[in-house]
């Protein structure tokens, strides 16, 4: 309850104090302020501006009227009029407050007779004499009082002026001039006291002559001598003051710059200032009379011009005076000058500023356009780059060293069916990719991209892309063989990516797999000669056929090394002769020593290219042809002829010796057997020689179609071959004792076998039976007495050497070539067809050995037959 009240009471208490100010603060106020003189008055405006101020700064809302009296214009009763006429105005306009400026105004308000100044406040400024009786009647008027300080102008003439000591004193005869002719008579008296040399001559305008006055104050010598005191600024002061020669004092304001030298008044902006903030109080409430009449402080005021004018120093005038009219120059000048310097230094430091910050933004904005321009030329450029790349027909991938994708050209993104994302030239797609995620590079099963551009990345070299790889886009899955290198990009000596160019041989592989196939199948190989340098350029494929380790170049020099030596004469003749154009033949055919350590024979088929004259060869290429097949066929063509030949002419030999060995024995057998058809006409001594000789020449007969069937058997390969192990001792005795009976009567068979051996052969036992038998059988055909040794030799491991020797009639070196031809006798009435040998050869041939001869004619010959110990 208590709270409540108290809270009513504030509430009460905020109305009844804050409600009037708010009210006051917010109404406007009708405000009179009368000016005693024109509007065209210098300090008219003043006044205004100072009032404006005063109640401005008391936040008063004032409307203010000015109206201006003229008062040099009209008389007392005039002044009366005009302002009952004013009062009139203001009260129809409802006026608050009334501001009166000057004693004139002030006077002629309050004795117009109107009521209004006695209604409402009145507020007055600038009086300088203020009649206390009148102002008594108006306890509701206050204001400001303006003093006027006599006293003070004279001590400040003579202070500044010492050596003028004549007063001189103007003054008017209507009431104001009266009133301050009486105060500045006290002032004076006073003065006189104290200063006795200093003399007063008063002029009063309304009695005296002008020329009196002018004779004083201008035209006589003595007014160099004088001082003008002007008590009271009437009409004509100024006509008079302006041609003065003796400097004017006066207590009036607004009487500077009519030729015054100096005045002591308030300041009027600010006593009107003052009387603003006297109304404002009033208006907010205060009583007039609360405030009460005060007096304001009066200010010495120079002209500057009349300070010139009677060649015044600053320096004489009171401390701190106040100078009107100075020009700036003159009052500021040291400010001025400084400010000039001050401004000048801020110009100057501001103009190199802007200069320097102009050229810094000029050298951006050129350092700008240039880069801009670079720019616009490095995409001019780069795009010119593209375009290129684009056009090549071979796929170009560029990496960055961070082996990030740079740009890829159309025929990359054509070859691998990569989407072009975006046509617009400015933005290449995949830039910015790590290398591997648009395509690979296979080989062998694993991908090499990436170790690839890495390697020339850090080795600065270039790499090939190796044999037999693969390049597989890794979205569209599309792959084909490819061909290729990776380049290292260098600017300004400083390497800055990887260049990837590749293409697609899947038809040239294809091609060459073709190409390769017919020449491997053909053994045909393409060659270059370069005339200049003579130097063979050759395929892979001849240089691994023939003995020389050399890559694909090889010098005409180092060809000439593997020409067989009997050819290399003829073939280099001819080939000079063809590169020389004396050669109509481009076709040469020689040797060349192979891989294996083999001549083969090769043909060099080749065309000429003529160089710049028809003289001239360019260049020469052609193929080369292995003809060892067919070398080898004619080789054996020519055996075989040889064989065939050699046959014709062994049927001729065979029929003649047939025709002799077969008809000897057969004549002997026929012409004996005629003999025993009349076996009684012979003894049985005879008919028994007869029948003998019958039966020796069928055993001739027999052996010999033995061995014609042997050779033929031989011959037609239909011999059969059974191969065992057996036991040589074993196989030498049975021998012995075969042969043992057959010898001669004055030879002796010896068998010769290594000591305690046991040896075993794997052979056909018959077949070397046969040979050695026959052997044997020879030598006991050519030895008349001695001996026939026989055995075998373990000399050479693997081989067994079979011996035959005898003491016999031996064989001369000339017919040893030849006796074992088919045939082949060396006496022709020895016994045999001459077969025997012929049989033996074949046979040991077929049985893996060879059979050889030593003889010495008379001495004996020995037959040396070389069998392997095991099958081959
Ligand atoms: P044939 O079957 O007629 O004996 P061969 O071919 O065996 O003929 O022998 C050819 C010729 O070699 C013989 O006619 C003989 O002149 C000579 N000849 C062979 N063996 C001996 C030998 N041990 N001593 C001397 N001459 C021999």
């Amino acid at each position: 309850m208590t709270q409540k009240f108290n809270r009513i009471l504030i509430l009460l208490v905020f109305i009844l104090f804050a409600l009037p100010a708010i009210s006051t603060s917010s109404k406007i106020h009708e405000i009179l302020f009368v000016q005693s003189y024109t509007e065209q008055d210098t300090w008219s405006k003043e006044l205004n501006e100072g009032l404006i101020k005063g109640f401005s700064e008391n936040s008063i809302h004032a409307n203010i009227t000015v109206e201006y009296l003229n008062s040099r214009f009209w008389n007392w009763r005039g002044e009366e009029e005009i302002m009952r006429r004013v009062c009139k105005r203001a009260a129809e306009r409802n006026t608050d407050l009334i501001v009166v400026a000057n004693d004139e105004a002030l006077y002629s308000l309050l004795v117009c007779g109107h009521s209004l100044p006695s209604e409402i406040p009145v507020v007055f400024f600038g009086i300088q004499f203020p009649n206390e009786e009148v102002l008594s009647r108006y306890p509701n008027a206050t204001g400001l009082t303006s003093p006027v300080p006599y006293d003070v102008l004279l001590e400040t003439a003579k202070k500044i002026f010492p050596e003028r000591k004549n007063v001189l004193s103007l003054s008017e005869n209507n009431a104001l001039g009266k009133n301050s002719n009486k105060v500045f008579r006290d002032t004076w008296k006073e003065f006189h006291s104290r200063n006795p040399e200093y003399t007063l001559k008063e002029f009063d305008l309304m009695n005296d002559a002008i020329t009196a006055v002018l004779e004083d104050i201008q035209i006589s010598v003595d007014a160099h001598k004088s001082i003008l005191i002007v008590p009271y600024w009437g009409l004509y002061m100024p006509s008079l003051s302006k041609v003065s020669k003796s400097p004017t004092f006066t207590a009036c304001g607004s009487a500077l710059f009519n030729g015054v030298f100096c005045t002591a008044a308030p300041d009027m902006y600010e006593d009107a200032r003052g009387a603003a903030n006297i109304a404002s109080k009033i208006l907010k409430g205060t009583s007039p009379s609360e405030i009460g009449i005060t007096e304001s402080e009066y200010e010495l005021v120079f002209d500057y011009n009349q300070l010139k004018f009677f060649n015044v120093a600053k320096d004489r005038l009171p401390r701190n005076p106040i100078v009107m009219n100075e020009p700036y120059m003159q009052k500021y000048g040291f400010w001025i000058i400084l400010g000039y310097v001050l401004l000048l230094g801020f110009l100057v430091v501001f103009l190199v500023r802007l200069i320097s910050i102009n050229r810094r933004e000029s050298r951006k904005r050129i350092k700008a356009q240039t880069k801009l321009m670079i720019q616009n030329k490095l995409v001019a450029q780069r795009n010119e780059f593209d375009n290129v790349f684009h056009s090549i027909r071979e796929g170009v991938i560029t990496y960055d060293k961070d082996l990030r994708i740079h740009f890829v050209n159309r025929s990359t993104l054509r070859m691998l069916n990569l989407p072009e994302e975006v046509n617009n030239s400015g933005f290449r797609p995949y830039e910015g990719l790590q290398a591997g995620t648009v395509c690979r590079i296979h080989h062998n099963g694993k991908n090499i991209l990436r170790s690839i551009l890495k390697k020339v990345n850090r080795q600065g070299i270039s790499v090939e892309i190796p044999e037999n790889s693969f390049i597989e886009a890794i979205d569209s899955k599309v792959y084909f063989p490819v061909s290729g290198e990776c380049v290292p990009i260098f600017a300004n000596g400083k390497q800055t990516g990887v260049a990837l160019t590749f293409r697609n041989i899947s038809d040239e592989a294809l091609q060459k797999k073709f190409f390769d196939l017919a020449i491997e199948e053909s053994s045909i190989y393409p060659w270059q000669y370069n005339v200049e340098e003579q130097t063979f350029t050759f395929s892979i494929g001849f240089i691994m056929r023939i003995a020389c380790n050399k890559n694909g170049k090889i010098t005409r020099k180092e060809l000439n090394k593997i020409i067989h030596p009997d050819d290399l004469v003829e073939t280099n003749n001819n080939f000079n002769a063809a590169v020389d154009d004396k050669l109509t033949n481009t076709r040469l055919t020689f040797r060349l020593l192979n891989k294996e350590g083999y001549y083969e024979w090769w043909e060099f088929r080749f065309s000429i290219i003529k160089g710049l004259n028809e003289d001239i060869p360019y260049n020469i290429v052609g193929v080369s042809q292995s003809i060892q097949r067919y070398k080898t066929t004619e080789e054996e063509l020519i055996a075989a002829r040889d064989i065939a030949l050699q046959a014709d002419k062994l049927k001729t030999a065979f029929l003649a010796n047939m025709s002799h060995e077969i008809r000897t024995p057969l004549n002997a057998i026929v012409g004996f057997s005629d003999l025993l058809k009349d076996i009684r006409s012979f003894s049985e001594e005879e008919v028994e020689l007869f029948v003998d000789t019958i039966n020796k020449n069928c055993i001739l007969l027999l052996a010999l179609i033995n061995d014609i069937l042997d050779l033929s058997r031989v011959e037609s390969g239909s011999m059969d071959f059974q191969f065992a192990q057996y036991n040589l001792p074993v196989i030498m005795r049975e021998i012995y004792e075969s042969q043992r009976l057959n010898m001669p009567k004055n030879v002796k068979l010896i068998m010769e076998l290594p000591e305690n051996n046991d040896k075993t052969i794997v052979t056909d036992t018959v077949r070397l039976k046969q040979v050695i038998n026959n052997l044997i059988n020879n030598a006991a055909k050519f030895t008349s007495s001695g001996s026939i040794t026989f055995g075998y030799t373990e000399n050479e491991p693997y081989f067994t050497t079979f011996f035959v020797k005898d003491t016999g009639k031996g064989i001369s070196q000339k017919e040893q070539e030849r006796i074992f031809e088919r045939f082949y006798k060396v006496d022709t009435f020895t016994q045999g067809a001459g077969l025997g040998l012929s049989i033996c050869q074949t046979i040991i041939g077929r049985l893996g050995g060879s059979i050889s001869v030593k003889s010495k004619e008379g001495e004996g010959s020995v037959f040396f037959v070389t069998l392997p110990n095991h099958r081959s």
